[in-house]
């Protein structure tokens, strides 16, 4: 067994709220919601972060995108606009070791971000 969490939420072994779901990636509702929609997106392979991707990851790393849009668009936030950001390493707050990006959307986005 993993002590990963967000493996553990793949495999099911931790509940949460599902948005999508395919053979490669899992969406699901952020416990802790930043904005009124804010959903998080995994590969359901185990990644440590964005840093850690390489060239092998090319097309994971393309799809992970086209998912954010997938459940974007599910979440009705195509038209308004919303927000995707992957936290990488600690200066850039990730706290959760296995890749993954915030679809925030839902209220106007502020910039810079914090
Ligand atoms: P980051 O800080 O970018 O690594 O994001 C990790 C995110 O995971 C935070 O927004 C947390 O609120 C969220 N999170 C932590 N534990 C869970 C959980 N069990 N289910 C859903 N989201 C979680
Ligand atoms: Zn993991």
């Amino acid at each position: 067994m993993t002590d990963c969490l967000f493996c553990r939420i793949a495999n099911k072994e931790i509940p949460a709220t599902i948005r999508y779901e395919d053979d490669t990636f899992l969406a699901f509702a952020d416990i802790s919601p930043q904005a009124p929609s804010h959903t998080l997106i995994i590969p359901k392979r185990h990644v440590d972060s964005l840093s850690a991707a390489t060239d092998d990851d090319e097309a994971l790393l393309g799809k992970l995108l086209l998912t954010a849009q997938k459940v974007a668009r599910q979440e009705g936030l195509l038209e308004d606009g919303y927000r995707v950001v992957i936290n990488t390493g600690e200066a850039g707050g990730q706290t959760v070791r296995h890749l993954h990006a915030h679809l925030l959307g839902g209220r106007d986005m502020q910039w810079p971000p914090g």
